[in-house]
């Protein structure tokens, strides 16, 4: 059916952002628990319900829900009615495998409509659904599968089985393993799951779910250490729904595509729940980054809004490539970012190359959805996280092992802080309670993010805690030496990190990638320097330049400063389970 003959009397409308300080007043959650449907009979909140079943059983029945477009290019549609019906069918399949409330079921799967299935079905079961990203090698497999005490993996024979297969002996509690591309089964724990579709009712009542149940399990990215299991439960939708509604703006009959894949934290929130939730139609791209395919799936499927990362922008502004020139892409309305620091050099860029806002915004997988960010009708500061969401309290505070303080004076790099209790606050790290219970301070949750704000009210990213550079009495964030670098005319990707000297303490040092035709000599080296030194000062700028093919960066497309930190120091590597190019 064409998106145009629907009409979406069921979609809630929330007043689109207009201003943000009246919005900040007028905020109140229950007013947004309100505009969601909930369980019938006051049976309680289920993701499930409210993403699929609530429209499919009103004016969006009909609407396309997904447009999965695979990797030869050809695509298919379904609606929200075919995602209820399909969910329904795996929530019967669980049952069937004696799945109970609160176990776990996984995914190794491409982007398919399997995964989206399997995570709609698993929710209405009221297990805990956790999505891994197909490329990770048979250890991090391992690891998740068993930190996770997975019950039930969905994956494929073709490809991935091999990962899990050789590990069974070590994986006790996984009981069932299903096949998507296996007409039969082939034992008892290794079933098809076609088969098991056929033979299961696509009718399926959810039972009643607490809103405080626990419903999806995400690993972090490892870019500061071991990954961390983060627990979230289902009332984490009212953020997907909210922010759907006041940062990607969307309207009715919207076309969206997030790029990120399920297996991180935005590819479930913003790439399955958030479009979902609010009756758009979500693309989903099974293959990974190609440029050129990209700006064919804006063009072709007449994206409206497109949720996207900085290591995408970085890939794209490094190709000389005119998108609205050589692409029809009126259709898009708002691009995004998050994932890590949008420099302001991106920001210009990506608003001059498809000539609409770009937006960045700030959240992590602890917090489940965005908590900061800039606004369709709000004056972007580019390079500038943006402000809190309505309902949500940031500060920035001064934090030590004996100290706690909250710091007023806009300007001042800081802890970034939360305000305990937003919706989609994690619940704990799976198995780590403690680690879970030092990221707390009363009643705010440490971030381990350091920023400042300005007098404005706006956030400034300024580096990771982890990350930050001791250097001559100054604190030096990455981020801000990388911003300047990048502005350098030959720099297409820059990574600072400290190194340990005698004199100053920590030494900054700049790791550059080049943009093509630049050569890597000495004359470009001092003139980066001198770059740098005019921008930042001579104690921030780097004192050591080197140039690389490529930075390592985790598969979230996140830069690994500890890892260039380990091999220039000679220290062991840490854990690599999430490097794109071991
Ligand atoms: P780990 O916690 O395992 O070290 P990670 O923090 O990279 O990995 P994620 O939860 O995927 O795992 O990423 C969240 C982090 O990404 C944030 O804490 C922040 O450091 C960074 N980040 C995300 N968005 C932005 C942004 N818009 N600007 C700056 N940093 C961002
Ligand atoms: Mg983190």
């Amino acid at each position: 059916m064409l998106m145009s003959e629907v009409n979406h009397q069921t979609i809630v409308t929330v007043p689109h952002l207009k201003d943000y300080d009246s919005l900040q007043d007028s905020f109140s959650w229950k007013k947004v628990h309100e505009k969601l449907e909930g369980l019938p009979d006051g049976q309680g909140m289920n993701i499930a319900h409210e993403a699929v079943d609530r429209h499919a059983a009103g004016a969006l029945k009909n609407h396309v829900a997904i447009r999965w477009v695979m990797k030869n290019r050809s695509t298919k549609d379904f609606t929200y009615n075919d995602l209820h019906r399909s969910s329904n069918q795996f929530a019967n399949v669980l049952t069937m495998l004696g799945v109970t409330k609160g176990e776990t079921v996984f995914t190794l799967l491409n982007r398919v409509p399997e995964l989206y299935i399997a995570a709609l079905g698993t929710l209405k079961k009221t297990a805990i659904f956790c999505p891994l990203f197909s490329v990770f090698g048979p250890e991090p497999v391992y690891q998740r599968l068993s930190r996770g005490e997975a019950k039930v993996v969905v994956t494929t024979l073709d490809q991935f089985y091999k990962k899990i297969k050789p590990q069974l002996d070590r994986l006790p509690k996984l009981q069932k393993i299903l096949l998507t591309d296996a007409e039969a089964h082939i034992n008892d724990h290794v079933l098809s799951l076609p088969y098991l579709m056929l033979k299961a009712s696509s009718g399926f009542t959810i039972p009643p779910t607490n809103e405080d149940d626990p419903a999806l399990l995400h690993f972090t990215s490892g870019t500061t250490g071991m990954p961390k299991g983060a627990l979230h439960v289902h009332k984490a939708v009212l953020i997907h729904f909210i922010t759907g509604q006041l940062v990607l703006d969307f309207h009715p009959d919207d076309i969206y595509w997030c790029t990120a894949d399920p297996g991180w934290v935005t590819g479930t929130s913003y790439g399955i729940i958030a479009p979902l939730v609010n009756g758009v139609t979500n693309i989903v791209d099974e293959e990974e980054f190609d440029a050129a395919r990209w700006y064919s799936i804006l063009e072709e499927h007449k994206v409206n809004v497109w949720y996207t990362a900085p290591t995408a922008f970085r890939r794209l502004m490094r190709m000389n490539i005119k998108p609205r020139k050589q692409y029809n892409l009126e259709h898009l309305r708002l691009v995004l970012s998050v994932g890590e620091p949008l420099h302001a050099e991106a920001v210009r860029w990506g608003e001059e190359t498809f000539e609409v806002p770009v937006l960045d915004n700030w959240w992590q997988t602890e917090t489940g959805g965005i908590m900061i960010s800039n606004y369709r009708n709000m004056p972007v500061k580019p390079g500038s996280m943006g402000k809190p969401l309505p309902g949500i309290e940031a500060a920035i505070a001064e934090v030590t092992d004996d100290k706690f303080r909250i710091i007023d004076k806009p300007g001042k790099d800081g802890h970034l802080v939360l305000k305990k209790g937003w919706p989609s606050m994690f619940k704990t790290y799976l198995h780590e309670e403690e680690r879970y219970n030092k990221c707390f301070r009363g009643e705010w949750y440490v971030t381990g993010d350091l920023a400042n704000r300005d007098k404005d009210g706006y956030y400034w990213f300024v580096g990771r805690a982890d990350d930050i550079i001791k250097t001559s009495g100054h604190m030096v964030g990455p981020f801000e030496v990388e911003s300047a670098l990048m502005e350098h005319p030959a720099i297409a990707e820059a990574a600072v990190i400290g190194k340990p000297d005698p004199t100053i303490g920590e030494m900054v040092k700049a790791f550059v990638v080049l943009k093509p035709k630049n050569k890597a000599d000495d004359n470009l080296r001092l003139d980066i320097i001198a770059h740098a030194r005019k921008k930042l000062g001579a104690a921030v700028a780097p004192k050591e330049i080197a140039f690389t093919d490529h930075l390592p960066k985790t598969r979230s497309g996140k830069i690994l400063r500890r890892l260039l930190k380990a091999r220039e120091l000679g220290l062991p590597e840490g854990d690599l389970s999430t490097l794109e190019r071991p």
